[in-house]
């Protein structure tokens, strides 16, 4: 039994927990991250909550020196850039995330298939505190 359900929220909080999970379809066997109640391939509901193993592979990324609000806030700009891949777990599925430790100045040697492990990054205070993920190479 998973300590966490399929409504949205859960993935969050499972990210706050280190864990990263998304949702199996015991019907065609698709992945789905985040966790999904109707499975995205076959439309059936026989998904159930598994947690990914973390691990996965770069197969896309931008540096980005232009920052929306709450990344500017963060302490990212043209100085100070940061990295947002495309991650493929090695379940298969697919998510978007900041990538770590790589190098933001020199975007040319960021290389795709790069293996990554799953982190957290931990943004605001309090009870507006919130959990994201992100990668770094392993
Ligand atoms: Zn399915």
């Amino acid at each position: 039994m998973s300590d966490y359900t399929m409504n949205s929220k859960d993935f969050y909080k499972a990210l706050a927990d280190q864990k990263l999970i998304g949702s199996h379809c015991k019907f065609c066997d698709a992945y789905a991250i985040p966790q999904k109640s109707i499975c995205p391939k076959c439309h059936q509901q026989e998904s159930e909550i598994i947690e990914f193993s973390g691990d996965g592979k770069l197969v896309a990324y931008t540096v980005i020196s232009v920052p929306p609000v709450m990344m500017a806030e963060a302490g990212y700009d043209a100085k100070n850039p940061y990295c947002v891949g495309i991650v493929e777990l090695v379940e298969g599925p697919r998510i978007s995330a900041q990538i770590l430790d790589v190098d933001m100045h020199h975007p040319e040697n960021i290389k795709i298939g790069t293996q990554l492990r799953m982190t957290t990054i931990t943004r605001g205070e309090d009870e507006k505190k919130v959990t994201y993920l992100a990668f770094r190479p392993i």
